[in-house]
């Protein structure tokens, strides 16, 4: 259930993390650092253009087809490697090179995994070892120029032929990424302008054409087009999934798509940190290297620890969906209906990872810039394509506003139909306030128990906070007359709040296990410090706002204040020794290390 995570008195199960998988997946990540080292950053430049990137992005995914990493999540029954999502994001997390990363971002996962998972036996059949091997680039089309975030709007519009052999698909398709290339497109259309049905467009089918490459401001290197479909005849049996739920399909896969995208931020910032630190230990100024400055060192320390957090929650919701979705039996009647589920059960947590993987990526760019000096600002050094390219992320696959919209009214969603017992856990703390025994306990001889203390009570805020809210609007809650968009300024603090907490909790515990099972780091124990610090000021601060703004006069203010001011906790850290540390081991590694 999307949410859950907030929930009070839940025992925190072990969860994936990056230190739990298996050698042999290592090694293939390597493989795929590899590929990106000694064939795409090479050309990295060239791709840039129009003609360059028509050629080179087909023999980059040709060659990455020969290496296998094309085919990670494609079950072996269709020549395929059949393993996890969270395997296809460690060799995702390789791609560390905006242009390419997205061709091939799109390729294997919106590209792919619709029909991996909504696709006949026949489609999977026919498509998915060409797809899977390189010989064939796909894409997928939702957008359309007036249906945007507004995508199940769709216009374009697909009508059977009186034969009854063919859709006769009429519209176009904004923004495809690989347009310019791919040989397969998964559209949307609506059967008779109504039913949202999703097809599978080979690229020679007639009437199906592309416009000229847009113009855009960074990722130069990918394609993006508009797909024209002029009478475009489809063969019925390249509907895929039934006519009118092409909505489970596109949703589903968003979902999965989000997730894959939040990767971006981990590959993104682990470049920035490198070409950073590689920069700021050669530039002298004042006669020493910038990287002994300490407002640079407070840069690296800052994207450093948020990386060790952020990927933690990563590979925590990637774990979880893929325990759900080994659960579900690809022979099962019902597999579709069932993997969809898996999809909604998590798209909260999906959600976050798109917000807070683009967010943090285009920090660590705008930070590597600044290091940078000057030189950032040229197209000389590579952070500043990085930092062109950085930017999209907050744009597709959802906007960060749809995300964060997204994030809240599910969770209210779910709790007022008596699914997600916030109430429950809401009461808990109501109780322990009017009893004032609100536990800030933490014995500081045990590594983390302070930290673990601070995400318990960082839960509590965000759930008397988002009580604060419901009761706000409660009675509309209550007899449905609430249409969500009343609310609408409150989504972007509670979203905010909601992520904070889930990717405290996944660091802390995380790093828990690290330092528990004695395995080798340098830092782990001052990235969780200092960020789960930094984290807890900030949920401070945000819902000290939301109560100010929801609270309906002063008196109610103070009642509320004093409520928040029961579930903080002040405690000292030094932050600038812990800033120091971290910098001191990233200088000296030249990386991201934990
Ligand atoms: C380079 C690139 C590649 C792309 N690749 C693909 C692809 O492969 N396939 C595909 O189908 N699409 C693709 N897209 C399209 C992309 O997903 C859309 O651009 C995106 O979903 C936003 O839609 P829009 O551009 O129409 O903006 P709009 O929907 O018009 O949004 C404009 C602004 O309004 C805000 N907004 C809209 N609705 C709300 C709301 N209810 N509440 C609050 N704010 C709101 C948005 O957040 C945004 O800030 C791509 C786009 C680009 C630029």
């Amino acid at each position: 259930m999307s949410g859950k995570f907030l929930l009070l008195n839940k025992e925190v199960p072990s969860f994936m993390t990056p230190e739990k998988f298996e050698d042999h997946i290592e090694e293939f990540a390597k493989t795929a650092r590899d590929f990106l080292d000694k064939e795409v950053h090479p050309v990295a430049e060239e791709i840039q253009s129009d003609e360059a990137k028509m050629i080179l992005n087909p023999k980059l995914m040709a060659k990455a087809g020969e290496l296998g990493l094309l085919m990670i999540e494609v079950p072996e029954e269709y020549e395929g490697m059949g393993m996890d999502l969270s395997t296809g994001l460690r060799v995702a997390e390789q791609m560390d090179e905006g242009s390419f990363g997205t061709t091939y971002m799109a390729h294997t996962g919106i590209g792919t995994l619709p029909i991996v998972f909504f696709g006949t036996e026949e489609q999977k059949k026919k498509y998915l070892p060409k797809i899977s091997s390189g010989e064939w680039i796909s894409a997928y089309g939702l957008t359309e120029t007036g249906f945007g975030s507004d995508a199940l709007g769709a216009k374009t519009k697909a009508v059977l032929n009186e034969a009854g052999t063919h859709y006769i698909l009429n519209g176009s398709k904004q923004f495809i990424t690989n347009a310019g290339f791919a040989d397969l497109f998964i559209v949307y259309a609506k059967v008779d302008g109504e039913k949202f049905t999703a097809f599978l467009v080979e690229k020679t089918f007639p009437g199906i054409s592309t416009s000229k490459e847009e113009n855009k401001m960074g990722i130069h290197g990918s394609s993006t087009r508009a797909v024209i479909l002029e009478d475009c005849e489809v063969p019925v049996e390249n509907v895929m999934g039934e006519i009118g739920q092409g909505h489970k399909s596109a949703l589903g896969i968003l979902d999965i798509g989000r997730l894959k995208l939040g990767i971006a931020g981990v590959a993104g910032t682990k470049r920035a940190i490198k070409l950073s630190v590689e920069y700021a230990i050669n530039r002298k100024q004042f006669k020493t290297p910038i990287a002994q400055f300490g407002m640079m060192r407070n840069k690296f320390a800052e994207m450093a620890s948020k990386l060790f957090m952020f990927e933690s929650a990563m590979y925590r919701t990637s774990g979880m969906i893929d325990e759900d979705l080994a659960k579900v039996d690809p022979k099962d009647p019902d597999f579709k209906k069932k993997v969809g589920k898996v999809f909604k059960d998590y798209d909260v947590e999906t959600a976050m990872m798109k917000v807070m993987g683009s967010e943090l990526g285009s920090f660590s760019v705008d930070q590597g810039v600044q290091i940078h000096g000057g030189y950032g600002f040229t197209e000389e050094y590579e952070i500043a394509r990085m930092y062109r390219d950085a930017r999209i992320n907050r744009i597709f696959e959802g906007t960060n506003e749809i995300n964060r919209l997204l994030i809240p009214v599910q969770i209210l969603t779910h709790t007022m139909k008596g699914k997600l017992d916030l109430m429950g856990s809401l009461n808990q703390i109501l109780k322990e306030l009017k009893e004032d025994s609100v536990d800030k306990s933490y014995d500081s001889e045990k590594p983390l128990d302070r930290e673990m203390r601070v995400v318990e009570l960082t839960k509590k805020l965000v759930i008397y906070t988002v009580g604060t809210y419901v009761k706000k609007f409660m009675n509309k809650l209550a007899d449905k007359t609430f249409t969500f968009t009343e609310g609408e300024y409150y989504y972007e603090p509670i979203s905010n709040l909601v992520m904070e907490a889930y990717q405290m909790e996944s660091g802390v515990v995380r790093a828990k296990e690290i330092l528990e099972a004695n395995i080798k780091n340098k830092l782990t124990k001052e990235y969780v410090e200092l960020a789960t610090f930094e984290g807890f000021s900030r949920v401070r601060s945000i819902a000290s706002q939301l109560i100010a703004t929801l609270s309906v006069d002063e008196k109610e203010h103070s009642r509320n204040m004093a409520g928040l001011w029961k579930l903080t906790m002040d405690y000292p850290v030094n932050t600038a020794a812990l800033k120091e540390k971290i910098a001191e081991v990233i200088i000296e590694q030249g990386k991201y290390v934990i």
